[in-house]
């Protein structure tokens, strides 16, 4: 399989087929992101006849481990889903997106939906007719890492997009029949913001159906420019129980059904429920973080966090 540097996918797409499509972000502009400096380049196609190979190949693996009979006790013998690797493999043209989906559906004809990150601007660039199109050639569950709602917190970190961006675009994917889900990035507003930043998120998730939230907290290394503008005292960075104060607001705004979980390595503690059913559990979890770590604990964590 071609892989190139670190892949990145959501924690619930850990039973997709990774398939390399791109690698790297077109954006590459946001301060705090750090996910693929160590790329020699900030974004690249793979070639289609690499993609069809990486398919051929974990085609293979698959009916191979089958005759072994290792796939007994699961229903499925192989992956329900492919996940399309890079910071934003839906930028591609929809022609080709449509090529991808059809190399995938002739070798793996059981495979019920593709999923990738996709940038809010991805989503602009296509017409609604592409969007229908790539709904029926089984996009669905996209995953956008929109960050937040706060628009200044968006503008000073070049996002490249508003918060009435995501709720025209997403709205888009919704009319095309296309789910999608939402990473949301605890502490990205600043110290003293962090709840302005949660109210300002949670307004743009109660304007729309996204299927899950998931939050990462910020994590600022040193190669990223955010780290300079805070040496050169331009931004103040939130306190890590201010993170906590900020993700206790937003399970208590957001209003419609969702699934809404902390769970990646940035969450010094993980936890996942639905809401609206869940929300008194994890405010209550949120609580006994608040009440249970010191400030100097939760900075340790994130200081040893050598890797998100
Ligand atoms: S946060 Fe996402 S869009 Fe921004 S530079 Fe990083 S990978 Fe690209």
């Amino acid at each position: 399989m071609h892989y190139t540097g670190t892949i990145w996918r959501p924690p619930y797409e850990a039973n997709s087929l990774l398939l390399e499509v791109t690698a790297g972000c077109t954006h590459h502009k946001c301060k705090f992101c750090t996910l693929y400096a160590e790329l020699p380049f900030k974004f690249k196609m793979s070639p289609l006849a690499d993609v069809e190979n990486d398919l051929l190949e974990a085609r293979a693996f698959f009916k191979q481990q089958q005759a072994r009979g290792l796939f007994k006790l699961w229903p499925n013998a192989g992956p329900a889903r492919v996940f399309l690797t890079g910071a934003n493999p839906f930028v591609l043209k929809a022609e080709r997106l449509l090529e991808i989906a059809g190399m995938i559906a002739r070798t793996f004809p059981e495979i019920g939906s593709i999923g990738c990150f996709a940038r809010v601007k991805d989503v602009a660039l296509k017409t609604e007719a592409e969007l229908a199109r790539l709904r029926a050639a089984g996009f669905d569950g996209l995953t956008l890492g929109v960050e937040t709602g706060d628009d200044a917190a968006l503008a000073f970190m070049r996002k490249g997009y508003q918060a009435a961006d995501i709720v025209e675009q997403c709205r888009r994917l919704e009319a095309a029949g296309i789910g999608y889900n939402f990473f949301y990035l605890t502490g990205v507003s600043g110290c003293g913001r962090g709840e302005a930043g949660a109210r300002a998120m949670a307004a743009v998730c109660n304007q729309l159906h996204p299927q899950r939230i998931g939050a990462s907290m910020l994590t600022i290394y040193p190669n990223s420019e955010l780290y300079q503008e805070i040496r050169r005292g331009v931004w103040q960075p939130e306190a890590e129980i201010e993170k906590y104060q900020e993700l206790k607001t937003l399970v208590q705004e957001l209003q419609r059904p969702v699934w809404f979980g902390a769970l990646g390595a940035s969450n010094a503690v993980p936890f996942a429920g639905n809401l609206p059913e869940d929300r008194a559990r994890l405010l209550a979890v949120l609580e006994e973080i608040i009440a249970d770590f010191s400030e100097e604990e939760l900075q340790d964590y994130r200081q040893n966090l050598w890797h998100l």
